[in-house]
């Protein structure tokens, strides 16, 4: 086993403190941190020649490190080493006797693999080893078995994690000859003021709580379609965004893509085609990564994007309105690696799939439309977010033409109804898909068991 030190984490108590050693007496660079809201931990990350320190901080009391920093105090916290091969560097370690915290690695941040050794065998050093899929290259072909939905997540470093939320879990539908999976990437909150527009709180807050910033919940899920090829519709904010950025949004990224892509028994070089409803940070974020060297990169190595030219040349001449919501970092590497391909118009992406622009929300917004054998889904993104906007008038202050929405709405919940489709919420936090039903003029969703 071939092991290179890649990090060492210390626990810190008062972060000011050691900025002013590491970062001002010592000279080192540091990164922009990396928050893990479910873990209450920021971490911020100074390079030291070809390994890393990695200051380790709490953001709440509660969190694991103000536990550890509360027992033992600041300090060195846990050494990670670099393998070639994770799951043989377990099965070395197993067969002499280590004790292991995590049997099978799990997924970390950005495309690596982790699992912990228990300290009792590393004498007293928690020891993390990590796999870097990307150092084989853009299109590793190992294919490590992941650990069960119980074991991800569960790092060690900061004590038992909640369990993941039911209502993020991957979910399995058939129609006719196609697989739809639902995944998640994690959690993000919004104004619920933007997200209901002109319907006022008394009503949206009985749909949708609101937190103490007025927040809603809001969940991230893509979509694979499996069939003549293995399709991704939308992935989600990715992992390239600030801390600063975490906290406006409320983000949680627990459940993101590489863990649900991970449970569904895939990995990221399965994906042919990502498909895109539009450019908004919150669908695109998860089309590129940032890698060690901090370029920016296609997240699915082998697919093709393919993304509507208009929505493409809108998001290159932002104006005062949208500039918020796109990022370039999230499509413009996809063009530099030629991977890119725009289609114009409402057109078959593949067999079963097909686009229909909605406008609305933005002007080339698009949903996709899927069905094989007489069965009917539909990916409907931001044009009915959550089952909360179902109904006509429930539509979201962001929209940039809220009439069209309307318009393209009545028009798609018709057809949804006489045709029993599938309905795929993007945004809804307990709902990954149901059934719109109409009595007596008044709607509803019956979830899909
Ligand atoms: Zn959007
Ligand atoms: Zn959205």
């Amino acid at each position: 086993m071939r092991a290179v030190l890649d990090h060492v984490g210390i626990a810190v108590k008062d972060l000011a403190e050691a900025l002013a050693f590491y970062r001002d007496a010592l000279g080192l660079e540091i990164e922009a941190p990396e928050d893990v809201a479910s873990q209450r931990v920021r971490a911020h990350f100074l390079p030291v020649g070809e390994a890393k320190l990695e200051l380790l901080e709490a953001t709440a009391p509660d969190s694991p490190i103000a536990r550890y920093t509360d027992k033992r105090g600041p300090g060195l916290h846990h050494i990670t080493l670099r393998v070639d091969d994770i799951g043989a560097a377990l099965a070395q370690l197993k067969a002499r006797g280590a004790r292991l915290i995590d049997e099978q690695p799990r997924p970390g941040a950005e495309h690596s693999l982790v699992a912990f050794v228990h300290p009792s065998s590393a004498h007293g050093v928690l020891v993390e080893l990590k796999e870097d899929r990307r150092t084989h290259g853009s299109a590793p072909t190992q294919h490590v078995a992941l650990g069960s939905a119980e074991s991800v997540g569960a790092d060690p470093r900061v004590g038992p994690q909640p369990a993941p939320s039911p209502n993020l879990a991957v979910r399995r539908f058939t129609i006719g000859d196609l697989e739809l999976i639902s995944l998640s990437d994690g959690v993000i909150r919004l104004d619920g003021g933007a997200m209901f527009g002109t319907v006022p709180k008394v009503f949206w807050e009985k749909a949708m709580k609101a937190d103490a910033r007025n927040r809603v919940t809001l969940a991230m899920r893509p979509l694979i379609v499996r069939g003549a090829r293995t399709m991704l519709i939308d992935a989600g904010l990715g992992g390239k965004e600030s801390a600063k950025f975490h906290d406006i949004y409320g983000v949680d990224r627990a459940r993101s893509l590489d863990v649900t892509i991970a449970e569904a028994g895939l990995t990221r070089e399965d994906i042919d085609i990502v498909l895109a409803s539009h450019l908004h940070f919150d669908h695109a974020g998860g089309f590129t990564y940032r890698d060690a060297g901090g370029r920016v990169r296609p997240a699915f190595p082998r697919a093709q994007y393919i993304i509507r030219r208009g929505e493409w040349e809108d998001a290159q001449h932002t104006h005062e309105r949208n500039r918020a919501s796109y990022l370039a970092d999230n499509y413009l590497p996809l063009a530099e690696a030629g991977v890119l391909q725009l289609v114009d118009d409402d057109a078959t992406i593949m067999p079963g799939v097909k686009v229909r622009r909605t406008g609305g929300h933005c002007q080339h917004h698009q949903i996709a439309l899927i069905e094989s054998k007489g069965k009917t889904a539909a990916f409907v993104a931001d044009l009915i977010p959550t089952t909360a906007h179902v109904p006509n008038a429930w539509i979201m202050g962001f929209d940039l033409y809220p009439m069209d929405t309307l318009a393209a709405k009545k028009q798609f919940v018709k057809e949804a109804i006489e045709k029993e489709t599938l309905v795929f919420f993007e945004h809804d936090p307990a709902v990954a898909a149901g059934y719109i039903r109409e009595e007596n003029g008044k709607r509803s969703v019956q979830p899909a068991s």
